[in-house]
């Protein structure tokens, strides 16, 4: 007993240096621990229900809306937990993702510095997760013809696609898991956000900022690869289930494919864009960016062109002409509000921005005032929104599943809007209401 005490009494504490750099976290979010253990259970869940609960007989399934007793059955009999633990899928994800970590590691690009840190470091991150999407194409095209394999075997996502999601869940798990034991490697730098110490908390909301295996960074490598690349090599996939199922793909499902292959490659060509996002720059990684990405993008983001395979359709020419219009104008304010911040910050002097009105703040840093940044505060976010609807829009209004994106969508894009305002209260101070005076809308000008 004495002797336990004494080895408590000579543990050293955080040096006044460790806690001056990774201050303890003061305050929750997301509802804090109970919203974390909502974010590891009700999350992987939703996406589970997804992929268990719709199919040909419906979305939900016919089974479900006649007894949902019966169906909850099925799910919990150890016949349907072991599809759910299906090892050829599992190889297949972790295949996947080590692909795309070894492209990340050999394939050239610019090596580029990141934001500088609290501690005044500043990360390289090699660009090149364009080269990745399309290498990781060429690899499987090259694989299907070598070994004269057709189209065929890529219906393996649909005929697997309980086992894939569930293979995403656990890895997201796992990987959330390592790098918050990593975390308490002495010099690492945490979140401001993720250290309070709450081991399910900081778990979740992410506790090392920038975690790495040498080089290798690994929220850097997650944000976009597994989960952009990855939906669209599924999308693919439910494409070409559609095509030998039918002889065809329909106008609706070349539309969905259309769009979502055009809005990530244009994310993976701008990758040097995300290492301003708040992703990158100030939240940790924890469970929330790992299921994120390596679950909820790929597994949710593909559900219209799940549904288009379980539910064919064709639109008409004038349904064909207004969803892509709304598509293109979303798309439009998204890329040139982005853009016309990006530019601003990195190269003021660019005769594109520099006609623009900012407001100069005492940190240093100027906030635009015209142009896109003078309509509301966040309108990169309603163009984003407006992508969102058209991608649902060619799945007709059979069922509100296929909607899923732009409900989910419209409340992370508020949620977020109010997580920034608030850290920009805190960076900004009361040029921060000033500004708010000046660009009075959040989101959707003359409305919110
Ligand atoms: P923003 O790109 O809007 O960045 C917000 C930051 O920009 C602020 O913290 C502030 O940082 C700076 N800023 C704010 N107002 C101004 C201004 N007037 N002038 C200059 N700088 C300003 O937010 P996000 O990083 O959240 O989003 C980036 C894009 O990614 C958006 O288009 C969004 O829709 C999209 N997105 C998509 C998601 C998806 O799942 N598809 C998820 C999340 C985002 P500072 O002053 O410190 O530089």
């Amino acid at each position: 007993m004495a002797d336990n005490t004494t080895k408590q009494e000579n543990r050293p504490g955080p040096s006044a240096n460790e806690q001056e750099l990774n201050p303890k976290t003061q305050h929750y979010e997301f509802l804090g621990p109970i919203g974390a253990f909502g974010f590891v259970t009700v999350l992987p869940l939703l996406v589970l229900f997804f992929a268990t609960c719709c199919g040909p007989s419906g979305y939900p399934s016919q089974d479900l809306l006649n007894d949902w007793r019966g169906f909850l059955a099925i799910l919990t009999s150890r016949e349907h937990l072991l599809t759910m633990l299906d090892w050829k899928a599992m190889a297949v994800y972790l295949a996947f993702v080590a692909v795309l970590a070894v492209f990340a590691n050999v394939l050239s690009g610019d090596v580029i510095p990141g934001t500088t840190l609290r501690n005044g470091q500043r990360l390289k991150y090699r660009l090149n997760a364009f080269a990745s999407f399309y290498n990781i194409f060429l690899l499987l095209i090259a694989l299907l013809v070598q070994l004269k394999l057709g189209l065929s075997p890529l219906t393996f996502v649909y005929d697997h696609w309980v086992g894939l999601v569930t293979a995403s869940i656990l890895f997201s798990y796992l990987v959330s898991l390592a790098v918050y034991i990593k975390s308490f490697q002495p010099g690492a730098l945490l979140a401001l956000g993720g250290n309070t110490g709450n081991a399910l908390y900081d778990y979740v909301i992410g506790r090392e900022l920038n975690p790495r295996i040498g080089e290798f960074d690994i929220k850097f490598f997650t944000e976009l690869r597994p989960g952009l690349i990855g939906w669209i090599m599924l999308n693919v996939c439910f494409a070409v289930k559609q095509y030998l199922d039918l002889g065809r793909v329909t106008n609706a499902m070349g539309l969905v494919l259309f769009f979502h292959t055009w809005y990530v490659a244009d994310g993976l060509w701008n990758e040097e864009a995300c290492l301003t996002t708040m992703d990158i720059t100030s939240d940790g990684f924890g469970f929330m960016l790992a299921f994120g990405l390596y679950t909820w993008v790929p597994m949710t983001y593909t559900l219209q062109a799940r549904y288009l395979v379980d539910f064919p359709r064709d639109i008409s020419y004038l349904e064909f002409g207004l969803i892509f219009a709304l598509n293109i104008l979303g798309y439009y304010i998204f890329r040139s509000a982005n853009s016309q911040k990006n530019e601003f910050r990195t190269n003021p002097e660019s005769p594109a921005v520099k006609h623009l009105k900012y407001l100069k703040t005492e940190r240093g840093t100027k906030l635009i005032i015209s142009s896109w940044w003078g309509i509301s505060r966040h309108i990169n976010y309603l163009g984003d929104w407006l992508m969102a609807l058209s991608w649902c829009l060619p799945c007709g209004f059979g069922s509100a599943v296929p909607y899923f994106y732009a409900i989910y969508f419209a409340i992370l894009l508020i949620h977020r809007e109010r997580r920034d305002d608030y850290s920009c209260r805190i960076k900004y101070g009361k040029d921060w209401d000033k500004y708010c005076s000046i660009v009075k809308y959040r989101i959707i000008p003359g409305i919110y």
